[in-house]
């Protein structure tokens, strides 16, 4: 038995792609291995796909031009082994200086440090928000159970480079709109059990989904 199942069905007025967790074991890596193949499915409508219906490799209208990414801790860790680089030499080589300046891991955007020739060039190891990012209809249920996982990630990446003094816990002026919105997520989750979780496992396989359902 398939311990995750991705289903469709009408929300809304909408066609929506859900999440049923069918095994209590079930992992985080269980679900990301699941999820995966609605990038890959040429069969699901995708709002910026071309004719909407396409995979997500080949894309033109690569997300990856835009995206707000802030890695998960457990990507964090395998970027920066995977680029051969301490932590410290990762967040100035590949994160946003400005950002870093006032506590905020943004790689660096427009279009995605990682990204060249409209390919990813750290795939296996991209961040949760990466992996989760289909530009598809979602259950309400489903969306919010991605995003806690996503935000509790990124959450524990902020207090790991807080206690080895990667960056600043002090607030700044300058922010935007959607750097207001990350600190604020943050610091709603941060104090989450849930990030112990992040912060004590190497794989996503060790990250039991149960607390998150
Ligand atoms: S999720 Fe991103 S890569 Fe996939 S179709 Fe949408 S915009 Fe393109
Ligand atoms: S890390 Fe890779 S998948 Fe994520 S935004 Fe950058 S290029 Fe895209």
């Amino acid at each position: 038995m398939d311990k995750i199942e991705i289903y469709n069905t009408m929300e809304n007025g909408k066609l929506a792609v859900g999440v049923k967790v069918k095994d209590k074991k079930a992992s985080l890596a269980d679900l990301l291995e699941s999820w995966q193949l609605l990038c890959e499915d040429p069969d699901l409508f995708k709002v910026y796909a071309e004719g909407n219906y396409a995979p997500c490799r080949g894309c033109l209208h690569n997300c990856c031009d835009t995206a707000y990414v802030i890695p998960d801790l457990i990507s964090f860790k395998k970027m920066a082994q995977y680029l051969n680089c301490s932590c410290k030499e990762f967040i100035s080589q590949y994160f946003h200086p400005d950002k870093t300046a006032f506590g905020l891991l943004r790689l660096k955007p427009n279009p995605c440090v990682f990204l060249k020739d409209n390919i990813c060039t750290i795939y296996p190891v991209r961040s949760l928000i990466c992996r989760f990012y289909v530009c598809a209809y979602l259950l309400g249920d489903t969306e919010q159970l991605i995003y806690s996982i996503a935000i509790t990630g990124i959450a524990a990446t902020c207090l790991f480079a807080e206690e080895e003094g990667l960056i600043c816990k002090d607030p700044a002026v300058g922010m935007s709109s959607f750097d207001m919105m990350f600190k604020k997520l943050i610091a709603e989750y941060r104090d989450s059990s849930n990030v112990e979780l992040f912060m004590r496992a190497r794989e996503y396989s060790e990250i039991p989904l149960l607390p998150f359902l």
